[in-house]
């Protein structure tokens, strides 16, 4: 070994010993006749000094250390009396007899010892010095941490680790495939798997009862939000369950794992609370709401339903609803302004509002509505209570009116921005839940068809079976999310594992017998040799990571992620290939008359 020791190993019960060390230098600092290193590796920081009488060949080489390079260095262990109470290792210096530079390194193009703001293409460019940064450094550990955990936990509960073929066939996630052509069969294609949804089933057929992996998944999907084209999954599944058990399990994988990994993390509430679809949407105008703080959507519609307001009046008359968030405190013409910009961009038609302060009411609305119902949303919206908690003591109701769909988007988007800026969102907290009886199917006007909410996999409720073909939309799923913080950590549901009922799925959602046939037979012809029951759910594990680590993005919990067009800054992927090789393929690429993409 070139090292006898790490760089964050050292202590003051060591004083006297001979050590070698070796790692990056992370700073340094001449003082006359000393030099002190600050020497890095992956375990932490020791302080190595140079001492022009104790070896003055290795003092003079010290002056030309540069930031980053990589160097060894012999010495003797010595209790500092200024002792550092930063660093694990700060009780303690190397005092250096022999120094050996083992690499060099160019100024790197942004300090890695130092928390700055850098250009995030940069950092992906040179992604190796970036993941020397400390954030990125414990970001990497906390996910090995985590992923070991859930091992072990998995392991214990008698789940076995199988691996799915990356080579597959289209499985339907609702994402664009990424397809890979054949050589040895011209013309067609294998796709990467947007999960191993399929494979997991048939190995339920297979026997193998309880079946996890961490899978990577790949979606051509537009990555404007926190996506990535390729991610991992905790994927999961089991014989023999329901519903409830899946959540057990994975509830406690959660509450577990977050307490080995994440300790100075609370949760909110436990038994995570479990909240059917709809009651979401009308309280949050969301399926993935964020419970960390109240905020809730507020439904006027009653109070309103008779008021000569036509713009309340005539949209419930219309069967829409008037909702509206209740926020403490009075906004500036300003700031509403800009409140209504991004509630027309979730297609409101405008954001209507009342301000409800000591000296009264006021508002452009206020003349057209009746005191009666003022005062009937002044008590339904709980203003006084609002009017407590704000420093003018005045509260602020926020109107949409608009048909259901179209109001939760709004205010449930509003109540997300409102929250960050009022800095309702404590600190240190995991808010979970799981959302519950969610549609098996949602109607898909563009196309015209039912699409599957999840996938053509999931079960629906038993009692709402007789119902799939009339009411398509009042059928109930056998899914479970687990939404924390306002994410979606992971999805799952009990799965169809009678072929007859499948077919009728596949029908429901417009898929002819002979379709089904040719894309899922081999899913049919299983589910006629002895399913189990069966069920799972997968884990979003970047976002999983992302949270336990308190990361905004993916990308930061990610080793080397990709950007927002999908590219990788430091190879340079996707890259052109030569014309042999794609002809080996039978493929001509088409010239495209502008490529945005082609750049980081
Ligand atoms: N395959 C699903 C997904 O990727 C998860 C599941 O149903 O287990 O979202």
């Amino acid at each position: 070994m070139l090292r006898t020791h790490t760089c964050g190993e050292l202590r003051a019960a060591h004083a006297g010993t001979s050590v070698t060390l070796a790692g990056w230098v992370h700073r340094r600092r001449d003082h006359g006749g000393l030099v002190f290193v600050d020497l890095r590796d992956r375990h932490g920081i020791t302080q190595v000094t140079f001492d022009s009488d104790v070896d003055a060949a290795a003092f003079e080489a010290a002056h030309s250390l540069g930031h980053e390079w990589v160097v060894a260095v012999d010495g003797t262990v010595s209790e500092r009396i200024d002792a550092n109470p930063e660093l694990d290792t700060g009780g303690i210096e190397v005092r250096v007899s022999a120094l050996r530079v083992l690499s060099a390194s160019q100024v790197p193009p942004f300090e890695v010892s130092r928390e700055l703001n850098i250009d995030e293409n940069l950092r992906m460019q040179y992604r190796y010095l970036d993941l020397r940064r400390a954030r990125m450094a414990r970001n990497l550990r906390l996910r090995h941490e985590a992923t070991s955990f859930a091992r072990a936990f998995l392991d214990r509960e008698a789940f076995l680790d199988v691996e799915t073929p990356i080579l597959t066939r289209a499985t339907p996630e609702g994402a664009r495939d990424y397809l890979v052509p054949s050589r040895e069969h011209p013309g067609r294609f294998y796709a990467l798997p947007q999960s191993p949804q399929q494979t997991k089933q048939i190995l339920m057929v297979a026997g193998v009862d309880r079946y996890y992996q961490f899978a990577r998944c790949f979606r051509d999907e537009d990555l404007r939000a926190d996506r990535q084209p390729e991610f991992t999954q905790l994927d999961m599944e089991l014989s023999f369950v329901d519903a409830d058990d899946v959540m057990a399990i994975n509830e406690r994988l959660m509450l577990e794992m977050s307490a080995a990994v994440a300790p100075h993390l609370r949760f909110r509430e436990t038994p995570f609370p479990r909240i059917p679809f709809d009651e979401a949407m009308a309280r949050f105008g969301t399926d993935q709401p964020d419970l960390r703080y109240g905020l809730e959507l507020v439904d006027l519609s009653a109070v309103v339903a008779g008021s000569g307001f036509k713009v309340f009046s005539g949209t419930i008359a219309k069967g829409g609803v008037v909702k509206a968030l209740a926020v403490p405190g009075i906004f500036t013409r300003k700031q509403i302004d800009a409140l209504e910009e991004t509630a027309k961009q979730r297609g409101a038609a405008g954001l209507a509002w009342l301000a409800y302060e000591a000296e009264g009411v006021r508002g452009p609305i206020a003349k057209f509505l009746s005191e009666a119902e003022i005062e009937g949303m002044r008590e339904h919206a709980s203003i006084a209570a609002r009017q407590a908690e704000s420093e003018d003591g005045g509260a602020m109701l926020l109107f949409v009116a608009a048909e259901a769909a179209v109001a939760h988007a709004a205010l449930g988007r509003l109540r997300t921005d409102l929250a960050d800026q009022l800095a309702l969102i404590p600190d240190g907290e995991l808010a979970c839940c799981w959302i519950v009886d969610a549609p098996l199917v949602e109607w898909n006007a563009d196309e015209d068809r039912w699409d599957a909410v999840h996938h053509p996999f999931t079960a629906p409720r038993p009692e709402d079976v007789a119902g799939m073909a009339d009411d398509p939309a009042a059928v109930r799923a056998q899914a479970y999310d687990l939404v924390c913080n306002g994410y979606e950590i992971a999805g799952g549901s009990v799965r169809i594992h009678e072929p007859e009922l499948q077919l009728a799925a596949f029908g429901l959602l417009g898929i002819a017998p002979e379709q089904a046939e040719e894309e899922f037979g081999h899913m049919l012809e299983a589910f006629s040799y002895g399913a189990p029951p069966h069920g799972g759910i997968a884990w979003g594990w970047d976002r999983t990571v992302m949270l336990l680590a308190g990361e905004r993005t993916i990308r930061e919990v990610i080793a080397f992620p990709k950007t927002l067009v999908a590219s990788d800054p430091m190879t340079g992927a996707p890259a052109p290939v030569a014309d042999a090789n794609l002809k080996v393929l039978g493929i001509a690429v088409r010239p495209t008359k502008d490529e945005p993409h082609a750049q980081g």
